[in-house]
């Protein structure tokens, strides 16, 4: 049983910049938007409006990769897994996103992380089919991983628990863990504040590592 877990979205927090907005800017129409848009007005669920977007990318596979290498992963992120672990931290992806790209990544960053993200394959000239996660615990149908399911199941294995996270997606798991816990930028702090609920900001990934081991480990 761990000390203490910290989980985590991906996009746009351990990335600076979220996959479906690069793929809108350089691979789509300029439509490309529509469906997030109607995710935000809630007519579509955020699972639906990603697997659309992904749905209409036509490019060969080597131009979607250079793509996800411009997401801009945190380059301090296996020096600060490395800290975080070594003083009693488990870390978790809990992504409504998509592994097919997040997978990746990590892989190339020689990073080895429990991920929880939605399937998906990328087809010779594309697009990006993004599947829902065989039902779970983990799972539903609003963003395929249930990041609030995931926050959950750490309170149920840890005495620390902590998230971070980007966008308003995060905002039902960012809500199960305490303010001083709550790492946020974007629009999951822009949310937050309207609640007047607290959270700490953070610039880059491996900023949340340094905040969580000033606390001191996991005492
Ligand atoms: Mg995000």
């Amino acid at each position: 049983m761990p000390d203490a877990v910290l989980v985590s979205d991906f996009d746009g927090t351990m990335t600076a910049e979220d996959f479906y907005s690069l793929a809108a800017a350089r691979l789509l129409p300029p439509d490309a938007l529509a469906p997030w848009n109607a995710y935000r007005a809630g007519r579509m669920t955020h699972f639906a409006a990603l697997r659309t977007i992904f749905s209409r990318i036509r490019a060969p596979e080597s131009e979607v990769l250079a793509l996800v290498a411009d997401m801009g992963l945190d380059p301090g992120l296996a020096g600060a897994l490395s800290r975080l672990r070594a003083a009693g931290w488990e870390v978790v992806v809990a992504s409504a996103g998509c592994d097919w790209y997040i997978r990746r990544l990590l892989d190339a960053a020689g990073v080895r992380l429990e991920v929880h993200a939605n399937p998906g394959v990328y087809r010779p000239g594309g697009p990006l089919v993004m599947d829902a996660p065989p039902p779970s615990p983990f799972t539903c149908d609003e963003t395929g991983v249930d990041k609030g399911a995931v926050v959950r199941d750490a309170l149920s294995r840890a005495g620390k628990v902590a998230f971070a996270g980007d966008g308003f997606a995060d905002l039902p798991a960012a809500l199960l863990v305490p303010a001083g816990r709550r790492f946020a930028r974007g629009d999951l702090a822009g949310a937050l504040g309207e609640r007047g609920e607290g959270f700490r900001p953070f610039a880059v990934w491996s900023d949340i590592a340094a905040m969580l081991l000033e606390e001191g480990g996991t005492s």
